[in-house]
């Protein structure tokens, strides 16, 4: 059926998405879209309620629990919130509300939704005990160490007693423009968002970046205040703020839903003028009395919801379409706009994806074009303003040409690719893919560095990059460059030399073949020279690699100019061996599928899984039938029981540590 289909590429949709956004803090597209996917996965599990599935985005709380950092169970779940989008939907949240609480009328509290992220902090005998981020809602991570870099946490307040306080860390706009034009200049990744770039910040093990990174936190949930005998939302944050917490000015009650609907007006107007970035309003119920009644599903409390502000809209001048070549030689078309402001921030460009894209949506040159962007720094054209059209717009034609190279373009629908080897786009991208924090990790040679020494003629191909220091002289004579930075250059290129080999296949940046690939192939060859006269057939009994990925790897390395790369590098003392853990081909978890869930006592998460990798296995986040272990912790949960619903062997950590054992022996 259609719709179980597009639900199961929903969920698989929105599963990436929370990857990037949560984990890697680098989401792809923005919260508005997101927003509407998620919208749509739930309209069609409403009409579909056989495919009711506990794992699924809707009824998750986003985010992961990274295995770096200790972890903390919450006392109290810490939940998401349910959406309003418009007027209706917040009148139809009072009503349920009214309903329940059988009222005409409900005091609500209305606050600014700070588009940071949420954190729990915990005190005993009024000392600060730990800083937890939300996780999974369920377990969180200890960040202690970071928080308290912000200084306006107390760390002891004057009540000797054990409470929880919950709020949101923020990194202020101007914090967030300086870091990320300092990063620019880096030639680092830029931030999508504070949002992100908050989130970067707390989850760093080294407290120093944290604390370089100016975050800020404003404080809007009392967990337990009931347990000082207050009785409404509004003073408890009171409560807390004389306690020493930093709670927003914005903050307002409101006697009923009409209130607050003046109070988002109101907040919309001066929210650019804010010195953090907000994507809502969250309104809350005044007495707290009324939450248990009210009551909560999994994934949000009933008593509480957020407004979304609608994603900026504006209108510009689409002045040229131009193209940008990527490092596979694929052809990106880029809208030129006439420079506008939208959600704070100076929009010039946007990326058009492809020919379909810009067809589908009618886009012509000179067309007044509709732009969108929430909260995050990827604008989107939407589409054209036809009645602004002159008649003197130009019809986008596809090229047929690479615009750097000349080279006659191929199409592989709906991409168009460059496919000359030799082009200068391609090249740089190449290069700075090598250099990559992924891939060979030379710091200091980013975007920006590798343009500059490209075009100076310094560094053309991968093996100059190892022939560098031929230049050092007029290195230190090229713009931007000092004595110093020179040095730490080379020094980090003859540092990358080093590197174990899956660090350099994924350099390569063989089509088809990522971080994780790379990684399977180097423990699987351990020498450059093995996985270079690898056949197909053999590189398709290797798990994970499918036909598409062999055959690019088999074309990849019998490319003659290839073959002298991989000599160049030779030559230049390169690593081509593997330097990690040898896997064992005949354990107890050789080929097995494992699951690892709850807290164990005699490893970290990420210990384990590595420990079980180097024994053959394949470790993976969630419970499927393809499963073959679970290995279960304290406090497991839902994987635990889904384990059980399908009849997949659990093993417990007494279990656990006896296997293993008997592996070493
Ligand atoms: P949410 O951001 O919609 O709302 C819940 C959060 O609001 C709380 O956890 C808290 O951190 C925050 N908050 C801020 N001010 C608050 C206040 N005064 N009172 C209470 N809470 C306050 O929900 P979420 O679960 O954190 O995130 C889901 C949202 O994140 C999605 O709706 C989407 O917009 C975005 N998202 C985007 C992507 C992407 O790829 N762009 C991926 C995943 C999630």
């Amino acid at each position: 059926m259609r719709e179980h289909q597009r639900i199961l590429e929903l969920r698989s949709l929105l599963e990436q998405y929370n990857y990037e956004y949560y984990v890697l803090d680098q989401p792809t597209v923005s919260d508005a879209e997101y927003d509407r996917l998620l919208h749509e996965l739930i309209l069609l599990e409403k009409k579909n309620p056989e495919m009711y599935d506990p794992f699924s985005p809707s009824v998750r709380v986003g985010g992961k629990v990274l295995d770096e950092f200790k972890k903390i169970t919450h006392k109290r779940m810490m939940l998401s919130l349910g959406n309003a989008f418009n007027e209706d939907d917040l009148r139809a949240f009072d009503k349920r509300v009214r309903e329940i609480l059988r009222v005409d009328n409900v005091e609500y509290v209305a606050e600014v939704k700070i588009d940071g992220l949420a954190m729990s902090l915990d005190y005993q005998d009024g000392k600060l005990n730990y800083g937890a981020t939300r996780g999974d809602g369920n377990v969180g991570e200890d960040v202690t160490n970071n928080i308290i870099t912000i200084k306006s946490i107390p760390t002891k307040v004057n009540i000797n007693d054990n409470f929880e306080v919950r709020g949101e860390v923020y990194m202020p706009k101007k914090a967030f423009e300086q870091i990320n034009a300092i990063r620019e200049q880096e030639g680092e990744p830029l931030f999508a968002n504070a949002r992100n770039a908050a989130a970067g910040s707390i989850r760093q093990l080294d407290s120093k970046i944290a604390a370089s990174r100016r975050l800020e936190a404003y404080w809007y949930y009392f967990v337990n205040a009931q347990d000082f005998d207050i009785g409404t939302h509004y003073d408890a944050l009171l409560k807390l703020k004389e306690m020493g917490f930093r709670i927003n000015p914005e903050v307002q009650k409101c006697k009923n839903i009409d209130e607050v609907i003046d109070y988002i007006s109101k907040i919309n107007e001066k929210r650019e003028n804010l010195d953090y970035d907000i994507d809502g309003i969250v309104i809350k119920i005044n007495d707290l009395s009324k939450y248990d009644l009210i009551g909560y599903t999994v994934k949000t409390p009933k008593w509480a919801i957020a407004y979304k502000f609608p994603p900026e809209e504006a209108v510009t001048k689409l002045t040229d379409i131009i193209f940008t070549v990527g490092r596979t030689g694929k052809i990106t078309p880029n809208a030129v706009l006439e420079p506008v402001r939208v959600s704070g921030s100076l929009v010039q460009s946007a990326t058009l994806h492809n020919e379909d894209f810009i067809k589908e949506r009618n886009l012509k040159i000179g067309d007044y074009v509709v732009l969108r962007k929430a909260g995050d720094i990827i604008p989107e054209v939407v589409r054209p303003v036809i009645n602004k059209r002159t008649g003197s717009e130009i019809d986008f034609k596809m090229i047929t040409n690479c615009p750097v190279c000349g080279a006659l373009l191929i199409e592989k629908a709906p991409t168009h690719f460059c496919p000359n080897n030799l082009c200068p786009a391609r090249n740089i991208e190449g290069l700075i893919h090598f250099a990559s924090r992924n891939a060979m990790d030379i710091e200091g040679l980013g975007e920006k560095v590798v343009e500059l020494l490209f075009n100076e003629g310094m560094v053309k191909s991968i093996p100059d990059i190892y022939k560098l220091y031929e230049f050092k002289k007029d290195l230190i004579e090229v713009e931007g460059f000092s004595y110093k930075s020179t040095d730490n250059l080379i020094d980090a290129i003859e540092r990358s030399k080093n590197q174990s080999l899956e660090k350099l296949v994924f350099g390569l940046g063989i089509k088809e073949v990522g971080a994780k690939t790379a990684k399977i192939l180097a423990q699987q060859y351990k020498h450059i020279d093995a996985l270079m006269n690898a056949p197909k057939e053999e590189l398709l009994t290797i798990r994970d690699i499918g036909p598409v990925a062999a055959e690019a790897i088999v074309n990849y390395f019998s490319d003659e100019d290839k073959k002298t790369l991989i000599n160049q590098l030779k030559d230049a003392n390169v690593n081509v061996k593997y330097l990690g853990k040898e896997i064992k081909q005949d354990s107890f978890f050789s080929n097995k599928t494992v699951v690892i869930t709850g807290t164990l006592n005699s490893f970290g998460r990420k210990e384990l899984t590595v420990k079980l990798e180097e024994l053959g296995a394949k470790v993976t986040g969630s419970v499927s039938p393809k499963t073959d272990y679970v290995i279960c912790g304290e406090n497991a949960g839902s994987k635990y029981t889904r384990a059980k619903e399908l009849n997949i062997s659990v093993i417990e950590e007494d279990e656990l540590l006896s296997i293993l054992k008997k592996i070493e022996e």
